[in-house]
């Protein structure tokens, strides 16, 4: 999409502190950390959010969780991680572009809210 954010950074439109990418995915620190690492994990194609996964398009999202688990062990998240995604206004999604926020170096606090 020509307006989206995360479709410009997926392009190199946008610069971005990239830590993967491949042909289906990328990854990159998010702007305004919260947590010690604090990675972004978006399809290149443009999802919206989590509603509009669908069986055609819900490949990419068990490869995002692949990437997030070897993303893990090279950022030194072998003590445990969280992966979140926001959907939605309740939610709180803020870009309106499918993307997983993979926290971690610190303990974590539950509920999230
Ligand atoms: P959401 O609130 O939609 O779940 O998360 C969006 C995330 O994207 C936020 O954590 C925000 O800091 C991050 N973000 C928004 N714009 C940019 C950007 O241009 N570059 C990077 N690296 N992160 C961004």
């Amino acid at each position: 999409m020509s307006d989206c954010v995360f479709c410009k950074i997926a392009q190199g439109e946008i610069p971005s502190n990239k830590v993967y990418e491949d042909s289906q995915v990328v990854a990159f620190h998010d702007l305004d950390p919260q947590a010690p690492v604090h990675v972004l994990l978006i399809p290149k194609e443009h999802i919206a959010s989590a509603l509009e996964i669908t069986p055609e398009n819900s490949v990419v999202v068990a490869h995002i969780f692949e990437v997030a688990a070897k993303l893990a062990g090279e950022l030194g998240l072998q003590n445990g991680f969280r992966i979140v995604n926001n959907c939605g206004k309740d939610g709180m999604q803020s870009v309106q572009h499918l993307h997983f926020h993979l926290l971690g170096k610190q303990q974590m606090g539950w509920p999230p809210f």
